[in-house]
């Protein structure tokens, strides 16, 4: 392959449901050419944010726990730091010296079993099974509703194997890896009873739920940039699943869009100093002006000046009524 067809195939033909094509393409330019399976694999690991959690989780439970107990290490937030300070380079070579020495001992005593190799544990979800789980999901979340082709989707346990769950079609269910990563361990709420994430092939939302466009989600809905921003940085708050209007949405989706739109408003505020106010509001039903028909809430930022008169907001909806006296009764 020349370097002309590899840039044509990761411009035009490399299609992604993941991250790992280009993530080794990567690493493979960055090695020179040639990296071993293990280093590829310690690249997708380094990129790996469900890993990378579950390991923050750990630092923190165990060992941090106890060193802190045994004042060896102080920590503040997210910064660590060793109690021992000032060490001079023999000191550190020393120490480090210790460490990989316990450590030895203590793989030589416990062999294999010192890692959690639980991951590598079979999985006791046969394809077949799967394939009727993500089948009877209709390939999507079944509390999102994002599509497979957009976000990988994971076989949950709704009763934990831990707490006697069993691997069969009524308790298993489709969840992307984002909301079954924020689920905590101990939920074992059935989504599959949830509104069903339908959605309907003529509607232009649940056309563009590519992650492409998508700039924000959270649990079941997303945010997009407007086609036709009102202001620079007009956005809409969407759920995945196909309703209506705000009406519709279930309480979950409603909480869900409520922390997106102050997660955004936060970041545009942040971003563009300029930014001094928003509109937030819906359309509901097509006497009230709304041209699509899925559920969607616009976040409008709004700079001084960006009208002559501001006043009224979001009462222009009826335009003449925008500006009123307030003295008037
Ligand atoms: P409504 O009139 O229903 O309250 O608002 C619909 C909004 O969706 C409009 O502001 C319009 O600009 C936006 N919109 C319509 N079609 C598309 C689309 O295909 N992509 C995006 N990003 N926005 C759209
Ligand atoms: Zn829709």
């Amino acid at each position: 392959m020349t370097y002309e067809q590899l840039v044509d195939f990761l411009e035009n033909k490399m299609s992604m449901s993941n991250v790992y094509q280009p993530l080794l393409i990567t690493a493979l330019v960055g090695a020179g050419g040639m990296a071993t399976v293990r280093q590829l694999a310690q690249v997708f690991l380094s990129q790996d944010e469900s890993q990378l959690l579950y390991y923050e989780k750990r630092v923190k439970e165990m060992p941090l726990a106890v060193l802190k107990r045994h004042k060896v290490v102080t920590s503040n937030g997210k910064l660590v730091s060793l109690n021992a300070r000032n060490l001079t380079l023999e000191q550190s070579a020393h120490l480090r010296l210790i460490c990989e020495r316990r450590l030895q001992s203590f793989v030589q005593k416990r062999r294999i079993r010192i890692w959690d190799y639980r991951l590598l544990d079979d999985d006791p979800v046969s394809d077949s099974l799967r394939f009727r789980v993500l089948k009877a999901a209709g390939g999507r979340c079944q509390l999102c509703g994002i599509t497979a082709k957009e976000c990988p989707l994971d076989v949950d346990y709704i009763i934990p194997r831990s707490r006697g769950g069993k691997t069969e079609l009524a308790n298993l269910q489709a969840l992307c890896s984002q909301c079954n990563r924020s689920k905590p361990s101990r939920d074992d709420t059935d989504f599959r009873s949830w509104p069903s994430p339908s959605s309907d092939p003529t509607c232009v939302f649940c056309q563009i739920t590519i992650l492409a466009k998508v700039i924000e989600r959270n649990g079941s809905v997303f945010a997009i940039p407007d086609e036709n921003p009102a202001t620079p940085g007009h956005l809409l708050v969407i759920p995945a699943r196909h309703t209506p209007d705000l009406f519709s949405m279930t309480e979950r989706e409603r909480l869900d869009a409520d922390q997106l739109l102050r997660v955004l408003q936060a970041r545009i505020s942040a971003e563009d100093k300029y930014v001094a106010g928003f509109n937030v509001g819906s359309n509901c039903g097509d006497a009230a002006g709304q041209t699509v028909g899925h559920a969607h809430i616009h976040l409008i930022p709004r700079r001084r000046g960006d009208i002559t008169d501001p006043r009224g907001g979001i009462r222009g909806a009826l335009l003449e009524k925008r500006i009123y006296q307030r003295d008037i009764r």
